[in-house]
């Protein structure tokens, strides 16, 4: 389907919202600014444009089937995937030591978000490769990465995350798969994962799965698990594909969307594995990848938010029905622009704080300073849920545009659900997310939140001289959420994982306030200062009910196993 890679959007966000210029104005992102980036996001959106983008379709009508073991991809994808290959836009962030071009994570995430929003069946690959690159660069032996690195970064080999099993999903410390020493070095791995992405393909030279799973003795739990990298093939003295490991994909599943993204049963026979970082430390080593992949998988729900705006908009420009002015089209009435208008509103916000988590990522790693680590870690589940959420509501609304026709396959809107639904659920889902951020992410007492809201604060008291309204509403928000947080703080985990998801939620709908809110200070006037108005105005009050909610764990409590089942 037709897709506009929104660079402008970009181009914009960095130059004046998200701090950008702070991230190239470092020793270790020096070269990536300008004509870097540039090149970069013109580059990238060419591919998605004219390469990815007419992939979509082709994967959503003709899935991944499994034949004779071999799973066969859909029409088109090898050579879609090749040209990601080529271009160097599989892993940008990757360290040159390596092979890699050492982006920043802020603009590889806008390459994402553009590849996801062309083709995102597609996209999962490079982005599980990048996760599986950065957790090998950081915990893996200097022989494992000289071996794996290069090709992963090249794109000569895929990269895949092995978690889930049938009776451990959420709960990973569930896993039963067995590792156990040979006594060279390697182990021997055994057990069955589900779910697994792109678990292989008939096009890629060597598949590198990251597999956790328990050394013989280890305590119960996530204390007891090692991460270990199981390839496909092992590399022979050359490095190149050599024998066939003992695994195979034993089937794939049938699924409500992402159909040209295999989603493979595998099995673990005994395989050859090596050891990823220390045993019993795999969750610490996998939660870099997890990390990674969590911010990656909220900017593919950002990416088909844009696109699924763009085809609304496009069909409500086109659609003549009850006419109400102007053209007579449905994007006349005022009903279907306040549809488009969310859309458009939401998708802003999520990309600006999609955009901020990289950005701390960056600045952790450019700088070493533990508060831009600690936000890049507070933002990380905000970003992947509050993205996912917008994607999927986003896609849900473009339907509705589209009235009967949406409902029908031949128009496209309805793929994008479809694709994007699963968002909210892989990657952790975002109920996990949210006990995320109210959990572990506050035991700093609370200070990467409040440090947050001082800038909230701040940005609030600078804009009230151009639009005081704009400016009290987003201050007035981020105190309520500010006394919701220090509320937050002194309550027993159950009542704040009973708040956590409308907390989360009210979190993100304030920082998008504040987000549009540096657009219209920006942009001074014109459109973008007329949707930030709309989302000021019209959205953002969502957060009075949720923080209302948030607060009423015991409301939620109260209500027993037994009461729903009455
Ligand atoms: C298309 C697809 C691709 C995937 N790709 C991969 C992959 O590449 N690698 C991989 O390892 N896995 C993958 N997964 C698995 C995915 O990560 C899991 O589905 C996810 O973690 C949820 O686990 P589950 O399905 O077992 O749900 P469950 O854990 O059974 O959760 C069911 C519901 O209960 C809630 N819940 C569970 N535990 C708690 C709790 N403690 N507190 C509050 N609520 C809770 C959940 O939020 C959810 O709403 C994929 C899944 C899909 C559908």
């Amino acid at each position: 389907m037709p897709y506009r890679a929104p660079v402008d959007e970009f181009r914009f966000l960095f130059d004046h919202i998200v701090g950008f210029g702070d991230v190239t104005g470092t020793p270790r992102f020096a070269e990536a600014g300008g004509e870097t980036t540039d090149a970069m996001l013109t580059g990238a959106a060419r591919l998605c444009e004219e390469v990815l983008a007419p992939l979509q379709r082709v994967g959503d009508q003709n899935p991944a089937v499994l034949e004779n073991g071999v799973v066969r991809t859909s029409l088109g994808f090898a050579e879609g995937y090749r040209a990601i290959a080529e271009g160097g836009w599989v892993a940008g962030s990757a360290p040159a030591d390596y092979g890699g071009l050492a982006l920043p994570q802020t603009l590889t995430t806008a390459l994402n978000e553009m590849m996801a929003g062309a083709c995102l069946s597609l996209q999962l690959q490079p982005l599980l490769a990048q996760g599986q690159i950065e957790a090998l660069h950081a915990h893996a032996s200097d022989d494992l990465k000289s071996l794996y690195l290069p090709k992963l970064i090249a794109g000569e080999w895929f990269g895949t995350m092995n978690l889930t099993e049938p009776q451990a999903g959420s709960d990973v410390g569930a896993l039963r798969t067995r590792a156990e020493p040979v006594g060279d070095g390697t182990y021997r791995i055994t057990g069955q994962k589900t779910y697994i992405t792109w678990g292989d393909a008939d096009f890629i030279g060597n598949v590198c799965h990251l597999v956790l799973a328990r050394l013989p003795d280890a305590a119960p739990g996530t204390k007891g698990i090692s991460l270990f990298l199981v390839p496909r093939q092992i590399p022979d003295a050359e490095g190149n594909p050599g024998q066939r490991n003992s695994l195979r994909v034993v089937s794939l599943e049938h699924k409500m969307g992402i159909h040209g993204s295999p989603t493979c049963v595998m099995e673990y026979d005994g395989a050859t594995g090596w050891l990823v970082g220390e045993e019993n430390g795999g969750m610490a080593a996998m939660f870099t990848m997890m990390n990674n992949a969590r911010l990656g998988t909220g900017i593919q729900a950002v990416g088909v938010a844009e696109a699924a705006y763009q085809h609304a908009l496009a069909y409500a420009e086109g659609r003549m029905q009850g006419r109400a002015g102007g053209s007579g089209a449905i994007v006349e009435h005022a009903d279907v622009r306040r549809m488009l208008a969310s859309m458009k509103a939401d998708t802003q916000a999520a990309r600006a704080i999609g955009l901020s988590c990289a950005v701390a990522i960056d600045m952790a790693k450019a700088t070493g300073e533990a508060d831009w680590a600690a936000r890049a870690a507070f933002l990380t589940p905000i970003s992947k849920s509050f993205c996912t959420d917008t994607g999927i509501a986003v896609a849900n609304e473009g339907i509705q545009i589209h009235g009967g026709m949406g409902f029908v396959e031949e128009t496209g809107a309805a793929q994008y659900l479809r694709d994007i639904r699963v968002s909210a659920i892989y990657e952790g889902t975002n109920g996990i997310q949210a006990m995320d951020l109210v959990g572990r992410k506050m035991t700093d007492g609370g200070d990467a939140a409040f440090r947050l809201l001082d800038e909230i604060a701040q940005g609030a008291e600078a804009a009230r001289g151009a639009f005081s309204d704009l400016a009290q509403a987003v201050w007035s928000a981020g105190e309520s959420l500010r006394e919701t947080t220090e509320w937050l703080l002194e309550q027993d985990a159950e009542t704040r994982f009973a708040g956590a998801v409308p907390y989360q939620r009210a979190f993100a709908r304030v920082l998008g306030g504040h987000f549009h809110l540096k657009v219209a200070v920006a942009a001074g006037t014109g459109p973008r200062v007329a949707l930030a108005a709309f989302y000021i105005l019209c959205l953002l009050p969502e957060h009075l009910s949720l923080l209302a909610h948030a607060r009423d764990g015991a409301a939620v409590l109260s209500v027993s196993p037994g009461d729903l089942a009455a």
